[in-house]
């Protein structure tokens, strides 16, 4: 099984065009299809019809309750909680969905400093400052750390709003081959002299980006060796957890956690809350200076409103549950159950013959369609057998390595996850993704 998709072939522009006009237009439907429930284990799709001919698209209104095998819900929180919803509704009635304000003016209220107190804490870190979304954390957030002058290594494979930050900030960057820190040093070495000081090199600072669970690739962050270099170098880590915090680890404290990297020796921490928690929004953590820097110099911060507050009570509460202070022992069920339940999925689907990218532990799973031809009729005949799945495709992947990207929650079921290997399997027979032989199931 090779999981190294590096060197993805370059592919002529002519090739893409024809692609997106032609076959882009014919497979709507198989994308941004809207939901009418929570995204839990289970949801309501609203099915939308498409015939061949893109004009007469026909959008339907039926229901189907599916199995939803596509939401970031890890741990569960995105549905009704017993401690987070009735604590949610009351944030609600009291403060309202918005404080009609920024953090400067008059928009923070008790809950904001306390949920950075948390989070500060929850990931190992003296400070923390919360944004509204996690995508703008990255995208604001790094041209306030870095600029013209600066150099920025990033990951081959780093998301959207880190490749948004990282254009937006004006420093220099370099990208390194996905997960590969002999090549992060390799750039790293063409960039600067080994051993000189911070204060005697070309750039004013260099920060090394990566993500601590692939969102594309489920594979986790080599960390140790990447922080290892950043150290050799001198260079400042920033770690982007927002699929891997409360997802993986044994008390849900991310990839450092999970790989035995202490917090301490990664100089910027970020994720989203828009995972693990089932709210909204994302965070920096880091040191009292650093945070103190961002809360006085960060546009985002300074100029955006600030977080809702219903949306802040839920980040609190369901900390408080990961970390059993709402007087049960649900949170570190959640976590064993997210570890089980990915372990087992993944495990199932390589020995039926599916190519499956990522790690052990990782709940995301892709399952490598490569022809992008066959996305409609998988997504298609999955949702047929109720069944939902994301399809990840042209251009959020190279064209021509389309995947259905399957995430596991720990509110799915022993049974629900065998309904979803049956459809997935019956399914990968009918398009021919099973690239590898089936294996025989140890007795
Ligand atoms: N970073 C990564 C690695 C992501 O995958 C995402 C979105 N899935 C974001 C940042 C943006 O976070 P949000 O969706 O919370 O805005």
């Amino acid at each position: 099984r090779s999981n190294n998709l590096q060197g993805y072939a370059p592919i002529c522009l002519g090739f893409e065009d024809f692609y997106k006009r032609r076959l882009y237009l014919r497979i709507q439907d198989c994308f941004g299809r809207p939901i009418s429930s929570a995204p839990d284990a289970w949801l309501d799709v609203i099915e939308r019809n498409s015939n061949d001919n893109n004009k007469t698209l026909k959008r339907t209104s039926n229901i189907s309750r599916c199995l939803n095998l596509g939401s970031y819900n890890y741990l569960g929180f995105a549905a009704s909680d017993e401690y987070c919803t009735p604590r949610v509704i009351e944030s609600l009635k009291k403060f309202s969905p918005s404080t009609c304000s920024s953090r400067a003016d008059g928009g923070t209220i008790m809950m904001h400093n306390e949920l950075e107190k948390y989070v500060a804490n929850f990931v190992g870190k003296p400070a923390a400052i919360v944004f509204g979304m996690g995508y703008v954390t990255n995208s604001a957030i790094l041209p306030v750390l870095i600029s013209k002058g600066g150099l920025i290594i990033s990951d081959s494979l780093n998301h959207s709003s880190i490749v948004n930050g990282a254009r937006g900030s004006g420093a220099t960057i370099r990208v390194f081959q996905h997960n590969t820190p002999s090549h992060l040093e390799e750039v790293l070495r063409e960039q600067i002299a080994e051993g000189q000081p911070r204060t005697h090199r070309p750039w004013k600072k260099i920060i090394v980006v990566v993500e601590g669970i692939y969102s594309m690739e489920g594979d986790l962050c080599k960390l140790p060796e990447i922080i290892a270099i950043c150290k050799k170098y001198k260079a400042y880590s920033y770690l982007d957890e927002a699929h891997s915090i409360g997802a993986v680890g044994k008390t849900g404290r991310g990839v450092c956690e999970l790989l035995g990297v202490d917090p301490a020796d990664v100089d910027i921490l970020m994720g989203t809350f828009t995972k693990s928690f089932g709210s909204c929004g994302g965070y920096i953590a880091g040191s009292k200076e650093l945070i103190q820097y961002l809360k006085h110099t960060s546009p985002a911060h300074l100029y955006a409103t600030s977080m809702s507050p219903p949306a802040v009570q839920q980040i609190i509460s369901a900390i408080k549950v990961i970390l059993g202070e709402d007087g049960s022992c649900r949170g570190a069920q959640k976590l064993a159950q997210i570890r089980e339940n990915s372990n087992f999925f993944r495990s199932e689907l390589q020995s039926m013959g599916f190519e499956v990218l990522g790690d052990n532990d990782s709940p995301v799973m892709p399952i490598m369609l490569y022809n992008p031809g066959k996305i409609p009729a998988f997504s298609r005949e999955c949702l047929k057998q109720n069944v939902a799945v994301v399809m990840s495709a042209f251009p959020a992947t190279p064209l021509l390595l389309a995947r259905a990207r399957i995430c596991i929650s720990a509110s799915h079921t022993k049974e629900d996850l065998i309904k979803g290997l049956e459809v997935i399997s019956r399914v990968g027979d009918l398009v021919g993704i099973k690239y590898f032989p089936a294996q025989p199931k140890e007795q």
